[in-house]
């Protein structure tokens, strides 16, 4: 496995207290930015790093010499750009040096991340890229990403297109975060020597001779860009070991439904149709108190996909949609999980695939296996908050308990 780290930016709105170091040297306690990511690359077992840098390189290199005997597992090598070709032009220049895949961190990111998780999931998609994504709470100067069913981007918003417009229309606020994971193939297919890499996967997207896979992966891991004067003094006043949603550490889990839940009952429930109302606000203030100990994933039945009532994509945007207003109550959603199942056939437009007994039907286990597989659930101190008979068993099939969010 390689990682790959952009370290060629200059920072130019952090100059004033740079004074002339690259950005990857911006401080955070004691450490550089550059030296964290190497740490948190050698917590992940990787151990190729490539650093590509460009603005000041020798500033670069001697701090990795200084540095480079506290990881002696690593292989770190350097690629020094002629020239500032941009972050795709970088990669176009170091082309030789990639792996035939890779995962590519911005040099600008303070993170702890499950990287492997998020390679393995790149290579699982098959995807040419993949984009890790979370919520953010600075939209106007990220760029965004619209997401459809099976980790598919639908599309890409640059941050300088009209950002307004995307921002108070159909899509929520989750932007691009900096992390990727890259086949060597698509840099060399759509990467000039001097261009932007957010560009060219903005351009990719409606390449009509190559149309490439490209993949989201979303996450609520801890991941803060550090591009401005604000931002990076933010993180210098948390801890040096910040509270962390990283899916590697073990925590409790709440297996959260949904309708009638956290939203009211929606009569129509086609997810294009539905109204978002967060009404239960005793509901809300525990969930913000349980979220600093306990990761939240939203588990809900929708066998209106198998009926053919409604679209997977809509469903997606649906529930990232609502993420997004539980973001802004300050509770951090780690996934999203539904069964597009239903066992009854007998439907105009049903999905044959899909009318099955599964699994993942609630109050079968399956959702919750799901995420068991995917992250570290401690499952003594996890419980199902819901409202209906299928919450509550499924909670007794967990060997969980149940919180009856109407009774609270
Ligand atoms: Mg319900
Ligand atoms: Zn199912």
């Amino acid at each position: 496995m390689q990682a790959v780290i952009l370290a060629g930016g200059k920072g130019t709105r952090l100059q004033s207290l740079l004074k002339g170091k690259p950005k990857c040297l911006a401080p955070i306690g004691q450490k550089t930015i550059l030296e964290h990511q190497i740490i948190e690359i050698t917590k992940s077992n990787i151990q190729n790093i490539l650093i590509i840098c460009c603005y000041e390189s020798q500033q670069v290199i001697n701090h990795i010499n200084q540095i480079k005997d506290n990881y002696k597992s690593l292989n770190i090598s350097v690629f020094v750009e002629d020239y500032p070709g941009g972050t795709g032009g970088a990669l176009a220049a170091a082309l030789n040096k990639l792996n035939k895949d890779f995962l590519l961190i911005m040099g600008d990111l303070f993170i702890s991340l499950n990287l492997p998780k998020i390679y393995n999931f790149g290579r699982k998609c098959d995807s040419d890229a993949l984009l890790v994504c979370k919520y953010t709470d600075h939209p106007e100067d990220s760029d965004l990403i619209g997401l459809m069913a099976n980790n598919y981007v639908k599309n890409f918003f640059l941050r300088d297109e009209n950002r307004n417009q995307i921002m108070h229309n159909k899509i929520p606020p989750i932007g691009n975060s900096g992390v990727f994971y890259f086949k060597k193939e698509f840099i060399k297919t759509f990467c000039t020597e001097l261009c932007d890499i957010h560009q060219i996967i903005f351009s990719s997207l409606s390449n009509k001779v190559k149309l490439p896979r490209i993949n989201y992966f979303f996450t609520a891991e801890f991941i803060k860009d550090l591009g401005s004067v604000e931002r990076l003094s933010e993180v210098n006043k948390l801890n040096l070991l910040p509270y962390q949603m990283d899916s590697r550490i073990k925590s409790p889990a709440i297996f959260l439904d949904k309708d009638n839940t956290i939203i009211k009952d929606p009569k129509d429930k086609n997810p294009r149709n539905i109204k978002i109302d967060l009404f239960n606000r005793r509901l809300i203030n525990l969930l913000v108190k349980l979220n600093k100990t306990h990761r939240i994933f939203i588990t809900t039945n929708q066998p209106g996909i198998a009926k053919g009532f409604f679209k997977e994509d809509d469903l997606v945007n649906h529930l990232f949609t609502l993420g997004s207003h539980l973001f802004s109550e300050n509770i951090n959603i780690s996934g999203f999980y539904f069964c597009p199942h239903h066992p009854q056939k007998g439907f105009e437009n049903e999905i044959k695939e899909l009318k099955i007994s599964c699994n993942c039907r609630k109050p079968n286990p399956g959702m919750c296996e799901k995420i068991s597989s995917e992250f570290n659930i401690e499952f003594e101190k996890s419980f199902v908050i819901g409202d209906s008979i299928r919450d509550f068993q499924l909670a007794k099939n967990m060997n969980i308990k149940f919180i009856n969010a109407l009774q609270l």
